[in-house]
């Protein structure tokens, strides 16, 4: 074994900077990050060859005193932290002291400067670890600094490059991030001579969005803000229909600072649960404000991940403030122009209209029996009366006095009172009407409206049965005699695993013996189907995860399934009756406007749209 040597100090550097300088969009982010620090209004970066061949980045800060010049390229030098203590309330981007050294240790370096206050600055070349003696420099007050050749004397990671396009490409990125966390600076990045972005200071936030990402997106944001506090989330997400398939457009920023943090991508991407199809990514840009003492930025090589050290609150705040703002809107998906014809403005629900967090919609819904909590026989046999007969209240012949006419069942779980009928105007019977047994299409008052039955019964019964289980209002049916269920061992074992969960849900799974377990009670909402039905459904959704989902995630995705299962199928003919009900709980629904898988429940046909295709207009 060769002896224990102290590296010389250029391969330490080379060490650091492996570290901190993978390619030329790290460069790029070490130099204007150190603008920013500088307090500078205006960045210019300029690119050739993707960077490989030249990076200058040139600011109007605070520059750097002529003394500090050559300090400035030395190895943990720095002007932004003076003790140990203050790296526990960093407020600058930098502070390691080791981007310029490390930069300087893998390309050659030209660093002009003068601090305004001084009539000229100074110039100092750094060429493979040599400094060069201080030139005065006559330029305008601010800093800049030119990178050529980079990685010139390190081979591996110059062969580790990929195409310029690649990395002009990582460049936008590391620009975009930082332009979207520094509103109020103006940035212009030019690559080969010719402009690629210029962000003037006067773009807001929403405009930056816009200039990167395209109107597209820009139109269909969203703003939140979840009001002052010690940790406080401002920023914007995009309504679900604008989705993407990956989560590339889903920026996370704490105190200016982008990072990525999966834990909080999930928030964002749980609050969407509903209204994105599986595989599809939500659109954010979420900008946290946390004490500097509560965060440690000291993390990562490049400080692209940090540690909040109240980790979950800070995934509630983004949970919770994504969500309300979701519901705030009235998400209906609209049909597609035809190709060719440019897509009307779609009309939104005005806010006021619009279900808040705790609508006391909800809560009428809530009080509200639906002929499904019935078992099918009761709903079934049910006499149906003609809309005038029944005068008043469309109901009378369907919840409260149906009893006499029907036998007694054991599944039979009518409430014995009266339920509240919700004093707001019902659509009169008949104004919808059912095709092909699947579908119900509906007058509105600027055209129609086309609802997949079955999604939006599902999506009815899915908010009912989550707010009940979460109300802990979960009315639950025991079974006589229990009932056996065979199963695979593994599958027995998985539902057996799941039996805390599944009891939440209503379903009291115990194990029996051999493969089998007994299922002795399933909530009373879901009753329109026969208990192993649902549980089937159940197992089947067990046997689709690769791991064991998270508890809510597991109670979410459940109550879906058993909602799906239990609601009313394509083929079902409904009598008027549980047409009209159903468009009654379709106001009073959160969202109506989505299955829990995502899909959507309606599509809206405008007047406009119609008139167009019958060539009126
Ligand atoms: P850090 O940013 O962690 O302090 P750097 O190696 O990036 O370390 O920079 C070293 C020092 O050089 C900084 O602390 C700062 O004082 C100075 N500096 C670098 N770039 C600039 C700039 N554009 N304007 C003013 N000062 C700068
Ligand atoms: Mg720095």
């Amino acid at each position: 074994m060769a002896r224990i040597l102290q590296l010389p100090s250029h391969v330490v550097t080379k060490i650091a900077a492996g570290e901190v300088i993978e390619r030329p969009s790290s460069v790029v982010k070490e130099l204007v990050e150190n603008s920013i620090d500088a307090g500078a209004t205006r960045i210019d970066i300029d690119l050739d060859a993707g960077g490989t061949e030249l990076i200058r980045v040139a600011d109007d800060g605070c520059g750097i005193d002529p003394d500090d010049l050559a300090l400035a390229f030395a190895q943990h030098a720095t002007s932004k932290l003076t003790s140990a203590d203050d790296l526990f309330a960093i407020g600058t981007m930098g502070f390691r002291g080791e981007a310029l050294s490390s930069i300087a240790g893998v390309g050659k370096v030209t660093l002009q400067s003068r601090p305004p206050a001084l009539a000229s600055g100074c110039e100092v070349r750094c060429d493979d670890g040599v400094l060069s003696a201080p030139r005065p420099w006559n330029g305008s007050p601010g800093t800049r600094i030119e990178v050529r050749h980079l990685f010139y004397n390190v081979p591996v990671r110059k062969k580790f490059l990929k195409s310029i396009a690649t990395e002009l490409g990582h460049v936008c990125e590391t620009v975009t991030r930082l332009a979207l966390g520094n509103p109020g600076l103006h940035i212009v990045l030019r690559h080969n001579g010719k402009l690629v972005y210029e962000v003037p200071a006067s773009a807001g936030l929403a405009d930056r969005i816009g200039l990167f990402f395209g109107g597209e997106v820009r139109e269909v944001l969203y703003e939140l803000d979840s009001g002052p506090g010690r940790q406080r989330l401002v920023g914007f997400i995009a309504d679900p229909k604008c989705d993407r398939g990956n989560a590339r457009l889903q920026y996370l920023f704490v105190n200016g600072r982008w990072f990525r943090d999966r834990s909080l991508a999930h928030a964002l991407q749980e609050s969407y649960r509903g209204l994105l199809m599986t595989g599809r990514y939500a659109v954010g840009f979420l900008f946290l404000t946390v004490p500097p003492d509560s965060l440690d930025v000291n993390v990562h090589p490049t400080k692209a991940e940090v540690r909040f050290q109240e980790n979950s609150l800070i995934y509630s705040l983004v949970r919770a403030t994504v969500k309300a703002r979701l519901l705030r809107e009235n998400l209906v998906p609209y049909l597609a122009a035809p190709p060719g014809e440019p897509e009307g403005v779609s009309p939104r629900v005005s806010e006021s209209d619009a279900p808040g967090l705790f609508s006391p919609r909800q809560h009428l819904a809530d009080r509200t029996v639906a002929p499904w909590e019935l078992p099918p026989a009761a709903w079934r046999a049910e006499p149906v009366a003609p809309p005038e007969a029944r005068g008043a209240d469309p109901f009378a012949g369907l919840v409260a006095d149906r009893g006499p006419t029907l036998e007694p069942s054991p599944g039979d779980l009518r409430p014995s009172a009266r339920p509240e009928i919700p004093p707001f105007p019902l659509p009169a019977p008949g104004t919808a009407l059912q095709v092909h047994d699947s579908y119900l299409v509906l007058e509105t008052p600027d055209g129609m409206l086309v609802i997949d039955q079955h999604a939006l019964h599902e999506r009815i019964l899915f908010e009912q049965f989550r707010r009940r289980i979460r109300d802990g209002k979960l009315e639950v049916q025991r079974l006589l005699i229990p009932e056996p269920i065979d199963l695979p061992a593994e599958q027995a074992a998985l539902v057996l695993e799941a039996a805390d969960a599944l009891r939440e849900l209503g379903l009291d799974v115990s194990d029996f013996g051999g493969n089998t377990v007994l299922l002795s009670s399933y909530p009373t909402l879901l009753a329109r189907r026969p208990p192993h039905e649902i549980f089937q459904g159940v197992v089947d959704y067990l046997l689709t995860k690769e791991r064991p989902p998270t508890r809510d995630a597991l109670l979410h995705d459940l109550t879906a399934t058993m909602a799906c299962k239990a609601a009313v199928k394509a083929g079902d003919r409904l009598t008027p009756e549980e047409i009209t009900y159903l468009l009654h709980l379709r106001e009073l629904a959160e969202d109506s406007h989505h299955c829990p898988h995502g899909r959507p429940t309606s599509l809206r046909f405008t007047r406009h749209e119609l008139d167009k295709q019958f060539g009126r207009v």
